[in-house]
C-alpha cells in the first residue's frame, strides 16, 4: 500500500533558506507513520516547502491540520478526492470541528490516532471506511511505538530534528488553549525509559527539543526523567510554566540534565487579563523572581506573550517590550489573542457575537479575529507588528543578549535568524506606530 502523509502550508511560514525551515508538525506524521503496518510504503511531503503532484498513484492519503492550514488541507483533500484517492483528515481542527472536515475527508479521525488506526486500516481494506472515528478513551502511553523518524533520510525537504514527545496534555485549562481540548483533562507520561530509548536511537543527539506542552507538569515524573538524562549528556528545549522556578531541586536537575532554554508562557503582565481566560497557574507578581532563579541555574528563557485580553489598553506594547529587556529574555515570541475552534475562549466570545472573521487562514494568531474590548482592531493589529519590530531591532537583542555566558551566545544567532524571518514577513507592513517610530 502507498500513503501519503502530509502537512499543509501555513499561510504565514516564512522559508529563508528551503532546507531549514523549521518545521514542527513533522513529528505527528511520523507518530502516525509508526501506526500503519512495516510494509507501508509512507512518502511525508511538506507542502511548505515541495510540491505536492496530485497525479501520483496513491492508495491512500492523510492530512493533518491545525486551524490556520485548514483551508489549504481541505484544497489538497479535494483535488485527491475528485482523482478517487481516499483522504483521512486528522489533527486539532478536524477535532474541533468534525462535521466541517468530513465534507472533505473520507474519514475524520478525532483526537489521537493510536487505538482508531488499527479499525480505520481494517475498515479500509473492507471498503467500509466510516466518516468518523472517535475512541472514548485516551491512549496509554507505554509501549508507543517509535515515531518514524527514518522515513526523513534522504528527504531533502526535511531538516532532521530530534523531536522527542515525554508527555501528553497540561494539568491545566487555559481558555485559549487547544491542549486540554484535543488531549482531555489529562496529563499522561510515557515511562521514562521509553523515553531514555528513544533518545539513545536519535542520530544527532546534539539539541534535542521536546515537544510537550508542559514538560515539567508533574514534578515528580520530571524529576525523574531529568535524572535519567543525565549521563547521555544531551542538551534540550523544552515547554513548561512559570512555576518551573518554585521548585529548586527540579529546577537544578533540568539544568544538569542538558536543559540550555525553556519556552515559556507568560501570555500577560495584566492580572485581569490572565483571570479571564482562567491561565491561574501564572501569577504576575512572581514573573521577575521566576527569571532570576531559571537564568541562575543556567536555562535560558523563550517568553511567550500574548495581546488583546480585554484588560489590554494602548501601553500594553510597549509595557510588554519593557519587560522583556528588562529581565534580558533571550529570546520573545508575540501572538494574538485568536479564540480557536474547540476552545471556551471560542465559545464565549462566539456568544458574545465578537468574532467578525471566520476564515480559518487568517487564525495564525497573528491577526486579529475578534473584537477587542479596549482597544480597537487596528490598535491591536498595529501594536503587536510594532513589538515584533522593537524586539526584533538589534538594540534589543544586544540588550536581552549582551552577556558572556552560554545561553546568551547560543541565543544570539537565533535571535538574528528570528529577525531575518520577522522583517521579511514585517517588510510590507505600514502601520501609524510604526511611522512613529522608525
Ligand atoms: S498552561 Fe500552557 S499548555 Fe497548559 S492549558 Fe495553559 S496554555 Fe495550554
Amino acid at each position: 500500500m502507498r500513503v501519503n502523509l502530509i502537512s499543509p502550508r501555513s499561510p504565514v511560514t516564512v522559508v529563508t533558506r528551503r532546507e531549514k525551515a523549521i518545521q514542527f508538525s513533522r513529528l505527528s506524521l511520523m507518530t502516525v507513520a509508526a501506526l500503519f503496518p512495516a510494509d507501508t510504503n509512507i512518502r511525508l511531503i511538506n507542502d511548505s516547502l515541495e510540491g505536492i503532484d496530485f497525479d501520483e498513484k496513491v492508495d491512500m492519503v492523510g492530512i493533518t491540520t491545525l486551524t490556520s492550514t485548514a483551508p489549504r488541507a481541505y484544497e489538497i483533500a479535494d483535488r485527491y478526492r475528485e482523482r478517487g484517492i481516499p483522504v483521512i483528515l486528522g489533527g486539532i481542527h478536524p477535532s474541533a470541528l468534525p462535521e466541517e472536515a468530513s465534507l472533505h475527508a473520507d474519514a475524520v479521525v478525532i483526537g489521537e490516532a493510536e487505538g482508531l488506526m488499527e479499525r480505520l486500516l481494517s475498515d479500509f481494506r473492507g471498503g467500509k471506511l466510516q466518516k468518523i472515528y472517535k475512541s472514548d478513551e485516551r491512549p496509554n502511553l507505554a509501549n508507543l511505538p517509535l515515531p518514524r523518524k527514518d522515513l526523513l533520510s534522504g528527504n531533502k525537504f526535511y531538516r532532521e530534528m530530534d523531536l522527542v514527545q515525554t508527555t501528553r496534555g497540561c494539568p491545566f485549562g487555559c481558555d485559549f488553549c487547544s491542549v486540554s481540548d484535543f488531549f482531555g483533562r489529562t496529563y499522561r507520561t510515557r515511562p521514562v525509559e521509553d523515553v531514555i530509548r528513544e533518545v539513545k536511537l536519535l542520530k544527532n543527539r546534539r539539541i534535542i527539543f521536546f515537544v510537550d506542552d508542559n514538560i515539567a507538569g508533574r514534578p515528580d515524573y520530571a524529576k525523574q526523567l531529568f535524572k535519567a538524562l543525565i549521563p547521555l549528556k544531551v542538551h534540550w528545549f523544552g515547554q513548561a510554566s512559570i512555576i518551573i522556578a518554585k521548585n529548586r531541586e527540579l529546577l537544578r536537575l533540568a539544568a544538569k540534565s542538558g536543559c540550555i532554554g525553556l519556552f515559556i508562557g507568560f501570555e500577560s503582565l495584566s492580572p485581569e487579563g490572565l483571570k479571564q481566560v482562567h491561565k491561574t497557574v501564572n501569577r504576575v507578581n512572581d514573573y521577575d523572581e521566576g527569571i532570576r532563579k531559571i537564568h541562575d541555574s543556567g536555562i535560558g528563557i523563550i517568553g511567550a506573550f500574548i495581546f488583546g485580553f480585554d484588560s489590554d489598553n494602548e501601553g500594553v506594547f510597549e509595557n510588554t517590550v519593557d519587560f522583556i529587556e528588562r529581565n534580558r529574555i533571550e529570546l520573545a515570541s508575540f501572538s494574538i489573542l485568536t479564540p480557536l475552534p474547540g476552545t471556551r475562549l471560542y465559545k464565549q466570545f462566539d456568544e458574545q457575537g465578537r468574532i467578525f472573521e471566520r476564515d480559518w487562514a487568517k487564525y495564525t494568531c497573528g491577526e486579529v479575529v475578534f473584537k477587542p474590548a479596549i482597544l480597537s482592531i487596528d490598535q491591536l493589529q498595529d501594536g503587536y507588528y510594532w513589538a515584533r519590530k522593537q524586539i526584533s531591532s538589534y538594540g534589543s537583542i544586544f540588550r536581552r543578549t549582551a552577556r558572556l555566558n552560554k545561553i546568551a551566545l547560543l541565543s544570539l544567532p537565533v535571535n538574528l535568524v528570528m529577525r531575518k524571518a520577522s522583517r521579511a514577513s514585517l517588510k510590507d507592513i505600514k502601520t501609524s506606530m510604526f511611522d512613529k517610530t522608525t
